[in-house]
């Protein structure tokens, strides 16, 4: 059994603390959480499922190789 409960503690990624911390479930919507609270500034938040977003360096590093792709498709 992998119930989420109200109050469970779990690991989710924070956006003012840029890291992964405890978060406590604050609403549920069905079997999923919806709602976290970082346990470290107590900022509530849309559960993101733990996915730590790509950092600036890594979006502009995934644009120039699009860009570099996009520009190889296109005949000369
Ligand atoms: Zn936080």
């Amino acid at each position: 059994m992998n119930e989420f409960r109200l109050g469970d503690i779990l690991d989710d990624y924070c956006a003012k603390c840029k890291r992964l911390t405890n978060h406590a479930i604050v609403s549920l919507v069905g079997p999923e959480p919806a709602k976290v609270r970082c346990c470290s500034c107590y900022k509530d938040h849309d559960y993101e499922h733990a996915v730590v977003p790509p950092t600036k360096k890594e979006l502009k590093a995934m644009a120039l190789l699009q860009a570099q792709q996009e520009g190889n498709a296109k005949p000369n």
